[in-house]
């Protein structure tokens, strides 16, 4: 009854490997803890408000028969649902394809990713019986918030089953950049299967940079402002950095038990500097190197012998898998050199706990301790760094920051350090040591300012409305599309009108798109639409095409052109003229560059037109294609920066011309040649974006095809158009 009302006000169900719950069952007795974490903390208003359904692993193998039902009867009480995984599912899905494939290739450690197909089956079982679960236990109004590495092909499992699903992705590691991700043998899958989300979430703008490059480079489909056209649906990819319960952390004293464990502590530790690190055992964390800096400064400054203590945290975790356990004996042993190398009779250079500790616990060890090191090799985001910068609030610790960890972004302020230089965080650990008490608060204030603007409520509110607004958006999308009724209303207009304009666009409007440039002539029926407009309405051509191409095509038709997206204007039956003092000498310094290109990638063309220069490679193999257009992209944008030049890059094209010359411009131009109380204007890419936000309000303007846009409507594709043209022909 309850799970029906919490229903109609979309509850959320959130999808994770793991449930935030510990259970235990030893001699016949069963436990269930729940072990509060970021996420579950963010989620209390939602669960509050919506309602919320959490499914996922309850963390326990071999379970059977009634121990398995009381373990489902009770997680439902706590609005959860488990999904039970059988000893080879762990082993594969989570144990293999998750932590040995995609973990190690995420975090930039190629040679420690393992390519096994069975680990690969188990991660499609896996996926799917989650799918299976999920459907089961939600319906068409329920949010579906799937979350991290281990459910990737999760979304696009659900989309499958139901497309009108709501769907949020979010990954809570990096996403690699291009060259890595493509040595994965199951890229293709793996993209589709995230792409079946509505709205995709990264920390940075870096890892969402490298997932569109490679949904570009592998799925060849392009993005505009960060939304993508798949199967006609939107799917917005953005940034989510993950906040903490800033509060929890910088108020803590109020609990009696972190208070007293302070006092103990400080006791203890008193009269010393303390360095505190956190890391799960992990090779991404770099515990080894910074071990090492630490052995180097203790070296280099023997001053600070007896003055410092480095308080090691590292939590187990995987430690039965081999390179685990090799990390753990080399710390081991480290740890131990260490210390019998410096400790003195009253001091030792290390305490080391291989051991989790609760997080009051743990908050309690921030407070006290004067510096974090936090030098992960690859982190996604590193929640340590924030919730210590938030527990020494308001003494102000002083926090020293591998480049490499996703919260660097935000916490620009610490010590940055590159993490495999040595030198460099040897050189950080003085300098925290060093820092006035006032700075490292100065530093620390700002810190935590962005930390309080974008805590983990924020975080979990952003993410749910945003996917509200990627649905509203698909939703206006396919409501935008003309209907009879907006057609009636155009041509009602149309009628009053003294006088009728019709700007549009040509490739991908009037006719589709085509492999070569040169096969995209008009046919027929486009010809015959073009030639009867022209004789009822004033009709505009407006392309990215040379005039040659144009006076070709269009020259013998009743109708004006506009070439290279506003650089030449013919009116009907006169002369070409060009739109006024447009520099073209430029040309010289980038033709030999695209020649160069040309060159080199088989199957891609150069166009040069007066205005402008195109780099056409619909024809090129999609990889090396992409490959090339991102490299010619950066070269050119080096080369032009400075100048008054614009690099327009197109579908399957690179076209470099003066920024001064657009079809915003050329449209504006047009209405005070011609004039025209009716206009419309057609067009399919973001060049024509600038036609749309250039024309009076009043203007019919249509988009051809999804996404974001300034048209007031939208038609799917070419055919759209030429039936829209025609009921004004057939009026
Ligand atoms: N943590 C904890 N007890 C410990 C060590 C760590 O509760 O003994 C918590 C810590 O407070 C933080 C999380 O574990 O919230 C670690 O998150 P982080 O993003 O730093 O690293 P991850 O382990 O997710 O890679």
């Amino acid at each position: 009854m309850e799970r029906e009302r919490k229903s109609k006000v979309s509850m959320v169900v959130v999808v994770s490997n793991r449930l935030p719950v510990v259970i235990s069952y030893k001699r016949d007795k069963l436990e269930i803890k729940p072990s509060p974490g970021g996420l579950v903390t963010g989620l209390n208003s939602v669960r509050k408000s919506r309602g919320t359904l959490w499914i996922g692993w309850p963390g326990l193998l071999g379970l059977k028969g009634d121990v398995k039902s009381s373990v489902y009867e009770i997680l439902r009480i706590k609005d959860m649902v488990p999904v039970f995984l059988s000893r080879e599912e762990y082993n594969r899905y989570y144990e293999g394809f998750s932590n040995k494939t995609i973990w190690p290739l995420f975090h930039y450690f190629t040679e420690y990713a393992e390519y096994e197909r069975e680990y690969w089956d188990a991660y499609k079982r896996v996926n799917s019986k989650f799918a299976e679960i999920i459907i089961q236990n939600s319906d068409a109004d329920s949010v579906i918030w799937v979350h991290d590495y281990h459910l990737m092909l999760l979304p696009g499992l659900l989309r499958e089953a139901n497309p009108d699903s709501r769907i949020g992705f979010f990954l809570h590691i990096p996403f690699p950049s291009f060259e890595i991700f493509r040595l994965l043998p199951w890229r293709d899958e793996i993209l589709k299967g995230i792409l079946g989300a509505d709205l995709i979430g990264f920390h940075t703008y870096d890892y969402l940079r490298h997932f569109l490059s490679s949904v570009k480079h592998i799925l060849g489909v392009e993005h505009v402002f960060n939304e993508l056209i798949i199967d006609d649906r939107i799917v917005k990819v953005d940034t989510f950095p993950l906040g903490i319960d800033v509060d929890r952390f910088v108020h803590a004293e109020s609990d009696i038990f972190v208070r007293k464990n302070i006092e103990k502590l400080e006791k203890k530790y008193s009269g010393r500097k303390v360095i505190i690190s956190v890391d799960r055992l992990d090779y991404t964390k770099g515990i080894i190197q910074k071990l090492s800096s630490f052995d180097r400064f203790l070296e280099e400054y023997p001053e600070y012998r007896g003055k410092v203590v480095l308080v090691l945290i590292v939590v187990p975790s995987r430690w039965k898998v081999g390179y685990y356990r090799e990390l753990k004996e080399d710390i081991d042993r480290y740890v131990g050199k260490i210390n019998g190398k410096y400790s003195s009779v009253d001091w030792s250079p290390i305490q080391y706990f291989y051991r989790m500790f609760r997080q009051d616990e743990l908050i309690s060890f921030y407070k006290i301790s004067d510096i974090a090191i936090v030098t992960p090799f690859r982190d996604g985001m590193n929640l340590v760094a924030k919730e210590f910068i938030a527990s020494t609030w308001p003494k102000g610790g002083v926090l020293i920051l591998s480049e490499m960890a996703g919260a660097a972004i935000e916490l620009s302020e610490a010590i940055i350090v590159n993490p495999n230089n040595v030198g460099e965080i040897v050189a950080a650990i003085k300098s925290a040591l060093e820092m006035s008490p006032v700075e490292a608060k100065e530093k620390a204030k700002v810190m935590l300012g962005k930390l309080k603007r974008y805590d983990v409520y924020r975080w979990v509110g952003d993410f749910l409305d945003s996917l509200d607004r990627v649905k509203e958006l698909q939703k206006k999308s396919v409501s935008d599309l003309i209907s009879g009724a907006d057609i009636e209303v155009m041509l009602s207009k149309y009628r009053e009108a003294r006088k009728s304009i019709f700007f549009l666009d040509y490739d991908g409007t009037l006719v589709p798109f085509f492999r070569h440039i040169k096969q995209a002539k008009p046919d027929d029926e486009a010809i015959d639409i073009i030639l009867r407009l022209g004789e009822i309405a004033e009709v505009v051509v407006i392309s990215g095409r040379d005039k040659n191409t144009m006076d070709e095509w269009f020259g013998e038709l009743p109708v004006n052109l506009t070439a290279e997206h506003g650089a030449w204007f013919k009116r009907k039956g006169k002369e070409w003229e060009s739109v006024g003092e447009v520099h073209s000498d430029w040309k010289d310094e980038i033709r030999p560059l695209i020649e160069y290109y040309v060159d080199k990638t088989p199957g891609s063309t150069l166009e040069e037109k007066e205005f402008s220069i195109a780099w056409h490679y619909r024809n090129v193999n999609s990889d090396l294609g992409y490959m090339r257009e991102r490299d010619l992209v950066e070269n050119l944008s080096y080369m032009i920066s400075g100048s008054n030049l614009q690099i327009l890059e197109g579908n399957k094209v690179v076209e470099i011309k003066n920024a001064e010359v657009s079809k915003g411009r050329a449209v504006r131009k047009w209405l005070e040649m011609l004039g025209g109380d009716f206009i419309m204007a057609v067009g399919d890419d973001w060049t024509d974006e600038d036609m749309f936000k250039s024309l009076p309000d009043e203007a019919f303007t249509i988009k051809v095809g999804f996404g974001t846009t300034y048209a007031r409507y939208r038609v799917k594709d070419f055919r759209g158009v030429r039936k829209l043209l025609l009921s004004f022909i057939n009026k």
